[in-house]
């Protein structure tokens, strides 16, 4: 048996004082069960948990440590942007350099402007869509998430075509009722909604992954760039997960749609807080302090983040690229093949490095169909993975995250525990 004393007392303690004992929700393990493991160190492809348990991470803090844990190239640039100081409020250097740096990569990206979180990034893409059309009217996909925005918190009524629900308490009615929430891929939903609605933007994950990996049909993303031209909405592509991950360029590397703005996070904080939206010069010129459409921040582009994104990237060349692309067909193959094995009805679904398992038979192309996978399955496949030293995303919801330090050794871990988490996951069918 693992060892998780010290786990489970940090979780005790912890759930005094924070809700939940986390501070976010899937840490918590609600979905899998069990104790949630605290993290001490990371190395490489490694976690250590505060028990000393050692896990190969397939987590990579939900996709910033690209390049695994503690890169030297990562930790120098960020030593020595603490030498000079932690935070000015005031315009540095390294800002320039980031954002130089995206714009160089993504071709819709003329404009960018740092801040600290992606969900801060696709508030402030809707509000200056609101902003710059002056419309109300935002178009959202369910199962694509945006960070926890409150107009992007929001559930499908009982139509294909409907005004929003509240997701959560505490979203208003009103800021539900200004969001249409539509079935993902599903393009004649869409075309409806822009028939019935003055559309202000329709904001859509690249490609989207927070609910597993769905991949946009044929055209889909195409689509939806000549709808909003055609009713004068902006397209707002979401490369928070993506961006920097699947390619240099996120997904527009592979797929190159010209979206109006788009959001980035993850992989360009380098595991600091770091993250952006960007996209038309004449968008962005609504933004304050050269136009009306209010946004700042006090830590917005915070001088280590900046140098922790900054290292990240330029690291991140065709080498690293190619590496995580065969790392993620491994991992993908072993698993699918060992579940196969076993006999467990399962998904592999793959757009580019991203990949995920649904556990379920049918093809998953929009929510719904995610929602069919047998979630006691995963949660068997997942514990036995997790007893066996290799450290999945606790829920069936999320991607797989491989990184660049994913070397021979740690995908034979992987490889080598797959087997017994198969077995488990056919036992509890
Ligand atoms: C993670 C994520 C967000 C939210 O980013 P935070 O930094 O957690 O606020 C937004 N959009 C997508 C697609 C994401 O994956």
């Amino acid at each position: 048996m693992t060892r998780t004393q010290t786990s489970e007392d940090l979780f005790a303690r912890a759930r005094q004082i924070v809700p939940g004992g986390v501070n976010s929700p899937v840490r918590a393990f609600g979905a899998v069960g069990g104790t949630p493991r605290f993290m001490a160190a990371g190395e490489g492809p490694y976690i250590t948990d505060v028990d000393g348990n050692r896990y190969v991470d397939l987590v990579c803090s939900w996709g910033p440590m690209i390049l695994g844990h503690r890169h030297p190239a990562v930790v120098s640039a960020v030593e020595e942007a603490l030498a000079r100081g932690l935070s000015f409020g005031t315009a540095t250097e390294g800002e320039v350099r980031l954002a130089e740096e995206i714009v160089s990569r993504v071709g819709p990206v003329e404009k960018v402007r740092l801040v600290s979180s992606g969900t801060e990034a696709t508030m402030s893409a809707v509000r200056l869509a609101r902003g710059f059309t002056g419309r109300s009217k935002v178009v959202k996909f369910a199962g694509c998430y945006h960070g926890h925005v409150d107009a992007l918190l929001a559930s499908a009524g009982s139509g294909v075509v409907t005004f929003g629900l509240p997701d959560t308490p505490g979203v208003t009615g009103a800021s539900a009722a200004d969001t249409i929430v539509l079935p993902y891929n599903a393009m004649e939903a869409v075309e409806e909604a822009f028939r019935q609605f003055e559309i202000a933007c329709v904001i859509t994950e690249a490609c989207p992954a927070n609910m597993g990996v769905v991949p946009p049909a044929e055209g889909f993303n195409r689509r939806l760039r000549e709808l909003c031209a055609e009713h004068g909405a902006l397209l707002i592509v979401d490369e928070v997960l993506t961006g920097f991950r699947v390619s240099a360029a996120g997904w527009y590397g592979l797929e190159p749609v010209e979206a109006d703005l788009m959001t980035f996070g993850k992989v360009m904080g380098g595991g600091l807080p770091a993250a952006a939206f960007g996209g038309r010069a004449d968008v962005m010129a609504l933004l304050a302090p050269e136009g009306p459409v209010y946004q700042a921040g006090t830590l917005s582009g915070n001088p280590l983040a900046c140098a922790a994104g900054l290292a990240t990237l330029r690291a991140c060349d065709d080498d690293v690229y190619d590496r995580l692309d065969a790392s993620a067909l491994v991992i993908g193959r072993a698993a699918s093949d060992a579940l196969a094995a076993a006999g467990v009805p399962h998904r592999l679904q793959r757009a580019g490095n991203l990949f995920s398992i649904f556990f379920t038979d049918r093809p998953v192309t929009d929510f719904d169909t995610a929602r069919t996978q047998n979630a006691e399955a995963y949660r068997a496949f997942f514990h036995s993975m997790l007893d066996q030293g290799v450290y999945l995303p606790p829920s069936a919801y999320e991607a797989w995250f491989v990184s660049a330090a994913h070397d021979d050794e740690a995908l034979t871990r992987v490889a080598e525990a797959l087997p017994a988490a198969a077995k488990a996951a056919a036992q509890a069918l």
